[in-house]
């Protein structure tokens, strides 16, 4: 019989199958203490629970944690990268940031992508499988253990499309902010999508306090396709739309992703045409200057025309911030995520 891993779960979905087989609800927050509290690695370790509990446990469960392959720091900022191998042999990478007080982990969410961006190494891998719930909050526990609890925030921008793995996700999210789970709020947890409308609405439309941060790259509707083959299913109207939706509903500020590249995306024009599709949402930006990928024909905008960019979005009221390049020696910035291949 299959066995399932015990991290996969939530605290309802537990207490279901404690009802299912009889057994008191209070012994799904005992089951999950030990999971998120003690960090134990088989059932028999669960030593306030009933024998024959125990065994109920072991015919459908087991406990199943990533194992990390290589661990890889950078030497200019600190910036560290593990591989993960999944049970099946599967490749991931999640990184630790440092600023200051700030420690921000990045998580993946698929094994590879199949969304095809055209600057992002992940794209190159094509998808391979959704990550499980499991495996998706043992990146998170890995984190906290080897930060002494310190991590801060959490952002699901590492390998793969978050929102196409929505249902995982979701249950992560809240296994990881659960009192009895991680307790780790949902305020400092920020999900990056290219844009997957009906997800964003469904967040939206949910009780979830999480962040959201959108792919946007460019305005314009045929170079996005170009350069983000998955614009030809959501569109950038219908995002854009999304993102307003998303503001009225949860009363909460979008932010939106722009990669600079040389030529492409960075002129003056390009910053006013953002501003004019931009101006019915309530939206914060961050510039990501392009690190270098396993694609070729594109280069990094030069610091001027990302200063100047900048300076028109400022100027217009617009929150707009540089993001710092983290990581680059080890592959472990945005878009270099390719689990070893690089
Ligand atoms: N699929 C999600 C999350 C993973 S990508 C998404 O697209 O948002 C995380 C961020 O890295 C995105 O904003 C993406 O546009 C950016 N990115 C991808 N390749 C990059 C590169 N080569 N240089 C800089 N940023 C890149």
């Amino acid at each position: 019989m299959t066995l399932y891993n015990l991290y996969n779960y939530t605290l309802d979905e537990l207490i279901d199958f404690m009802q299912q087989i009889k057994a008191e609800r209070y012994r799904a927050k005992q089951i999950f203490g030990w999971l998120y509290d003690k960090g134990i690695t088989s059932i028999d370790e669960m030593k306030n629970l009933p024998k024959d509990l125990i065994k109920k446990l072991k015919e459908r469960f087991l406990i199943s944690i990533p194992e990390v392959k290589k661990e890889t720091k950078s030497k200019i900022d600190g910036t560290t990268k593990y591989l993960l191998r999944l049970k099946d042999d599967a490749l991931i990478e999640c990184v630790l940031l440092f600023d200051n007080e700030r420690i921000t982990l990045c998580v993946s969410t698929q094994v590879g992508c199949g969304c095809g961006c055209r600057f992002c190494s992940t794209a190159l891998l094509g998808f391979k499988r959704n990550l499980e719930t499991g495996e998706i909050i043992s990146q998170v526990m890995l984190a906290r253990k080897k930060t002494n609890n310190k991590l801060t925030n959490i952002v699901f921008m590492g390998m793969g499309e978050p929102l196409l793995n929505w249902k995982n996700l979701n249950k992560a999210i809240l296994v990881i902010s659960d009192k009895n789970g991680l307790n780790f709020s949902q305020t400092r947890m920020t999900i990056s999508t290219i844009g997957i409308v009906p997800v964003i609405k469904q967040i939206a439309d949910s009780d979830l306090k999480v962040n959201l941060a959108i792919s946007l790259i460019t305005v314009k509707d045929e170079l996005r396709s170009e350069l983000m083959p998955f614009n030809k299913k959501y569109s950038l109207k219908e995002i854009i739309k999304a993102a307003e939706y998303y503001n009225k509903k949860t009363k909460k500020q979008i932010t939106f992703e722009y990669v600079l590249f040389k030529n492409i995306n960075d002129n003056e024009q390009d910053a006013m045409d953002l501003i004019e599709k931009l101006k019915d949402v309530d939206y914060k930006i961050n510039l990501i200057p392009y690190n270098s990928s396993l694609n070729t024909g594109f280069s990094k905008s030069e610091n001027e025309k990302m200063l100047n960019f900048q300076k028109i979005l400022i100027s217009h009221g617009i929150k707009a911030f540089i993001r710092k390049e983290k990581g680059a020696d080890i592959k472990a910035a945005c878009g270099q995520l390719a689990a070893n291949i690089n």
